[in-house]
């Protein structure tokens, strides 16, 4: 994994602009580990330009922004996509603009779009990884709290707060390393955990009509009806997909939502490796966290038996 860090760092001292991407539907290890490579790069090369690029999600506003750039910045750039699998989930299409493409992410490899593709599956998230690289290059010391602040909402974002399976001794490390740093982290997980008053009856109609079987298979299937009951986005709606989490003798959960043109399901497990379904279904992630999007509740029923399956 050194040689590829060593690419990755050749490739970045080359160029004189650097545009980072990140997957749709950014969630705060997308946001984390772009914009804390933006930040880290642009304290170690300030003669550089350096971009992030994607679509926004407001719930994450407080963790930053990215830039509005134009199609013609991305001539002779280095274009570094954090956090997405493949290609088809790279936000903003633009990606493949650019001189030079690298991937860094700790998704089971399915898409090896980049020149150099950095994936580490060990590692908790992106964000970890980016430490890791600054690690690497010995830059711990020159990192701000800024960096320290978006890695940090990256590990979290990713782990559960450090309790999903995937936190390893090496993530508390880092977490403890990236504690040592000045900002205010208490503020920071409370911007993170907090949600908007109007959506907590939704999670009550959530832990009222979740649907739990004997061998620990549980669904939630939200229609455009309740979306509108509710007045939600689907978006807001499937922020929920861990309220059910804690249930007891849960072990494989589907969190489906109604998005109009196809029905977005979020798949999550106790240890059960899940992802091979997702794959089936044409869609993909981690062992133990999964996604796929079907094109109607039939196909989801069909999605739901394949899960129940593997128990
Ligand atoms: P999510 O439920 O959206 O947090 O997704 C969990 C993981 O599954 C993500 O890290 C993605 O890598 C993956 N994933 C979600 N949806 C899809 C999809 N439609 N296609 C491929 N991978 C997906």
């Amino acid at each position: 994994m050194a040689k590829e860090f060593e690419l990755i760092m050749d490739r970045i001292k080359e160029a004189q602009t650097i545009i980072i991407h990140r997957h749709v539907r950014p969630d705060p290890d997308a946001y984390g580990s772009q914009l804390g490579l933006k930040r880290y790069l642009t304290l170690k090369f300030p003669e550089k330009k350096v971009y992030a690029v994607g679509e926004t999600e407001d719930s994450l506003e407080f963790m930053g922004s990215p830039d509005d750039i134009s199609d013609d910045v991305y001539q002779g750039a280095l274009v570094i996509v954090c956090d997405t699998a493949n290609a088809p989930r790279i936000s903003d299409g633009r990606f493949n603009l650019g001189k030079h493409l690298l991937k860094i992410d700790h998704h089971p490899p399915t898409d090896q779009y980049g020149e150099v593709n950095y994936v580490d599956v060990t590692a908790s998230s992106t964000s970890e990884i980016i430490f890791d690289m600054i690690d690497y290059f010995n830059d711990v010391t020159m990192i701000d709290q800024e960096v320290a602040r978006l890695l940090y909402l990256g590990i979290v974002g990713d782990t559960g707060r450090f309790l999903f399976n995937n936190t390893t001794p090496h993530t508390m490390e880092i977490g403890a390393r990236l504690l040592n740093y000045e900002f205010d982290h208490m503020n920071a997980l409370n911007q993170l955990a907090e949600k908007d008053p109007k959506l907590l009856p939704f999670q009550g109609y959530v832990l009222q009509n979740f649907t739990l079987n004997d061998k620990g298979f549980a669904k939630v299937q939200i229609t455009s009806d309740v979306l509108k009951k509710y007045q939600l986005v689907p978006n807001e709606a499937s922020l929920f997909v861990n309220t059910i989490a804690d249930i007891q003798g849960l072990k494989i959960w589907v969190f489906a939502v109604d998005e109009g043109s196809e029905i977005r399901c979020r798949i999550r497990s106790k240890g059960i490796i899940i992802n091979d379904v997702a794959n089936d279904f044409g869609g993909g992630g981690h062992p133990n966290a999964s996604g796929v999007s079907v094109r109607d509740w039939q196909r989801f029923n069909e999605l739901a038996e394949a899960l129940d399956s593997k128990l």
